[in-house]
């Protein structure tokens, strides 16, 4: 009898729907589909695969309403916020479209050869471990440049998001993509280590918490093969003494919240300097306090549950032995089956679960700092490094701390986020590669040396 996974509404806590989980011989099916097709695909030209882009982007469009409900019924996105997420796919679509054949042209190189350049090929087939936090957007910025670049992909997955999964393969379908370009699986983890072994996976991309970082990365280097690991983070967002909060606490606090706090590169520690510290701490609690909370499928919701009733246990752990240590609760800390609600903890020091670890949830942990050189040296205090932003009215000084900045990104009077036309990566335990971008292209390529004498 075949195992089966369940995707469960985390708003109603009802089930969706039930799916058999693959056996060995539709896996196999799967690998040699996506076997043959990569011997085709990977020699059409790329203006063919970039006008498929564009019928992805008018696809996109076309069921964008069905797309954010689709998120929103498996993981409890709000839907203002689900619809976002496809139009950023549209964004993204439409970048690659416009800039991979520039991205992938030969490169050419003067040398002591008549002729020496830089090909970029595909390297084959790629496997793609993903997360339910951005069902659609984690998948389409790893796929759309991956096969734009002539590899095939196959998907696992975050299993509570397996309906977005199949839509997925779908959309790659109906744009045109041949079958077997874009697949997704319906497998357990297990499986995922069987395939990382198989000669005919090329490499892997797993996008996912730290201790899933360390077991794929493991196995990946046990193969000799490359991984692109986009692992968690606790940002920390700088409040300097000049900043202006009137101009950017909505942004501050949508940089924690969004997502319902389910984002890697959200702020999760508010480093704040003393003198501006009480302001900022009205101004802050006033504005959560303010979000719309509530059921995700209602237009003006901001914030609701977390994606599965489990997170929230884990998450108020985090926040109860944070305050056994000492942190403070101004507002929040209740929850009800898979809500959270929105929550501030002051009095945060390091060595607090809010500190040194990733939350993932509604919980902004503030910390309060002397003056601007212990902010930035508090903010660097961290295992992670995804990102970093600072709100300051002096730009120039804070372009003084770049170096300093052991991050994948540092934003000034702006919160940490994501574009295509930017790369997009960690360093640290937040792990390695990058993604979007030219950077995100040729991550899955054989930068190939060619060498012409006369
Ligand atoms: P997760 O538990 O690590 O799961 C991520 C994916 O990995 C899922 O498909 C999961 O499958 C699979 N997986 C987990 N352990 C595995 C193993 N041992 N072998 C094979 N597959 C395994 O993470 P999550 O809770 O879904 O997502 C939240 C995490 O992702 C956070 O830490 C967040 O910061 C991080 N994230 C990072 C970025 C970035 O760009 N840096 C972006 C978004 C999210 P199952 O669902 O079947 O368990």
């Amino acid at each position: 009898m075949s195992t089966k996974i369940k995707t469960i509404n985390p708003y109603t806590g009802k089930e969706i729907k039930s799916y058999n989980q693959f056996s060995k011989s539709t896996i196999e099916t799967y690998l040699k589909r996506s076997e043959t097709v990569f011997n085709t695909w990977s020699e059409e030209a790329i203006s063919h695969r970039t006008k498929l882009l564009k019928n992805l982007s008018k696809n996109l469009i076309k069921h964008k309403q069905h797309y954010a409900a689709l998120m929103t019924e498996e993981m409890g996105k709000p839907i203002s916020q689900s619809l976002a997420e496809i139009d950023k796919c549209v964004f993204l679509s439409d970048f690659y479209a416009k800039n991979a054949d520039q991205f992938l042209a030969d490169e050419l190189i003067e040398t002591d050869a008549k002729e020496s350049f830089i090909s970029y090929d595909p390297l084959g087939c790629i496997l793609a471990v993903m997360p339910w936090n951005y069902p659609f957007w984690q998948v389409l910025r790893f796929a759309i440049p991956t096969l734009t670049a002539g590899n095939t992909a196959l998907l696992k997955h975050a299993s509570n998001v397996t309906g977005c999964a199949l839509a997925i393969q779908d959309l790659f379908l109906d744009s045109g993509f041949p079958e077997g370009c874009f697949q997704s699986l319906i497998i357990n983890h297990e499986q995922v280590e069987n395939l990382i072994a198989d000669p005919r996976i090329k490499a892997v991309s797993l996008t996912g918490s730290e201790k899933a970082g360390k077991h794929i990365s493991k196995i990946s280097g046990n193969n000799l093969k490359k991984a692109v690991l986009e692992l968690g983070g606790n940002n920390a967002c700088i409040v300097l003494k000049d900043a202006d909060l009137d101009k950017h606490i909505a942004t501050m606090v949508n940089a924690r919240m969004q997502n319902t706090g389910q984002s890697c590169i959200a702020a999760k520690r508010f480093i704040v300097e003393e003198s501006v510290y009480d302001e900022f701490l009205e101004k802050f609690k006033a504005k959560v306090v303010s979000l719309q909370v509530g059921n995700p499928v209602k237009e003006f919701t901001e914030v609701s549950v977390l994606a599965r009733e489990d997170l929230v246990e884990i998450l108020q752990k985090q926040v109860n032995d944070s305050v056994k240590k000492g942190a403070n609760i101004l507002i929040g800390n209740k929850t009800e089956k898979a809500f959270f609600a929105p929550t501030i903890l002051t009095d945060v020091k390091p060595g607090m679960p809010v500190f040194d670890e990733e939350t993932f949830g509604p919980v902004a942990a503030i910390i309060k700092v002397k003056d601007a050189e212990e902010a930035y040296k508090t903010a660097t205090n961290s295992r992670f490094g995804l990102g970093t932003m600072v709100f300051t009215r002096d730009k120039s000084k804070a372009k003084k701390q770049i170096l300093k900045i052991q991050d994948g990104a540092f934003f000034i009077n702006e919160l940490v986020k994501s574009d295509p036309r930017l790369p997009f990566g960690g360093t640290k335990a937040s792990g390695y590669g990058r993604e979007l971008s030219k950077e995100g292209i040729h991550e899955f390529v054989n930068k190939k040396t060619v060498y012409i004498n006369s």
